[in-house]
């Protein structure tokens, strides 16, 4: 099959390319991004990079004439974007998932839209199910523009699923693993391993209690490919998520034993860190059962195991900021 994948060069997409070649497809990458991740794919004959941004519009016409499915992955996504850059946020994810809505469904491609655990905001109905509530704060708290653009994108899916346009959303639960962000940025699992590397007390913002579920890549990479090629999965939102809730600090704890260091932990608060403008989700464990009924796929990579690998890449492959 052919498959464009916006955003192809970020992390998720890197994995999801590898995966699709070695299934035998052919895939092109548009990303604004420079190809560091993709870069071992260059040579390869069924792999194409397009450096250019979704807000092209003659270039998606071409590329999605072209293909015959659509993972649209391209997004400005991370914590330190939503409260510093907030319209960036907005322009990119809610007028270029329109881009590529709008010409998906001329073309008539499917799409899956790939939305983010964010939606559900600070919802206290956990485990999260695809079909619950979503509670956000106030639109003068910045941070909730990246959930909201997501929802938006989710909704544009939606619309253009009535007028006849195959799509399948997947919300992302913090999904890391190698080629995750340059360490000391990004995730906290990258901010965590440059700690770790430079032998400095690992950053725990607020009390450390907040929980989440990490996704280790290669369980989430084989959801995505499932999303894509399954016909169950047109017209579904579906968690893609791991259901090991682990609080933060319990991290902090995990990646010292494993990196086997005995770096302290810091508490630091979240205003010193995020501005006065941030809340925090208490926590955030995704339901599974569609990913594992409907995609087929149940995450493998237990935690421990997962840190391990990453840990391993990045000292090997990592650099310092
Ligand atoms: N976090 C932390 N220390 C850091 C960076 C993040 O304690 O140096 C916390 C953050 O406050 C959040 C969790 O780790 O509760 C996950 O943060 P991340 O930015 O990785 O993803 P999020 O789940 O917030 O989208």
């Amino acid at each position: 099959m052919r498959f464009l994948i916006t955003g192809g060069a970020g992390f998720l997409g890197s994995h999801l390319t590898d995966a699709l070649l070695e299934r035998g497809d052919e895939v092109t990458i548009l990303d604004v991004a420079s190809d560091l991740k993709v870069r071992h794919h260059l040579p390869h004959p069924r792999f194409r990079f397009v450096r250019d941004s979704i807000l092209n519009r003659e270039i998606l016409d071409g590329l999605i004439s072209w293909c015959d499915v659509v993972y649209h992955l391209a997004a400005v996504v991370g914590v330190e974007h939503y409260v510093g850059d907030p319209y960036q946020v907005l322009n990119v994810n809610v007028n270029g998932t329109q881009n590529v809505l709008t010409t998906a469904f001329k073309a008539h491609k499917k799409v899956v839209f790939s939305s983010s655990s964010e939606v559900y905001g600070r919802s206290a109905v956990v485990p999260f199910r695809e079909d619950g509530d979503r509670v956000l704060g106030s639109t003068q708290i910045d941070r909730w523009c990246y959930s909201t653009s997501k929802a938006v994108g989710e909704h544009f899916c939606f619309a253009y699923q009535r007028l006849g346009l195959p799509v399948v959303v997947l919300r992302y639960f913090n999904v890391y693993g190698p080629r995750l962000d340059t360490m000391d940025v990004g995730r906290v699992v990258t901010i965590f391993l440059g700690q770790l590397m430079r032998g400095v007390p690992l950053t725990v913002i607020g009390t450390g209690e907040q929980t989440r579920c990490f996704t280790y890549v290669e369980d989430a990479t084989r959801a995505t490919v499932a999303a894509g090629v399954k016909k169950e999965a047109i017209g579904k939102i579906i968690n893609v998520g791991s259901d090991e809730e682990v609080s933060v600090k319990q991290l902090a704890i995990l990646m010292n034993r494993l990196f086997g260091s005995t770096s302290p932990v810091s508490f630091v608060s979240q205003e010193s860190v995020y501005g006065p403008s941030y809340e925090d989700i208490p926590r955030r464990v995704p339901d599974i059962r569609r990913m594992r009924e409907t995609l087929g796929v149940t995450p493998k990579v237990r935690l421990e195991e997962g840190l391990k690998l990453t840990i391993e890449w990045f000292r090997k492959n990592g650099q310092l900021r």
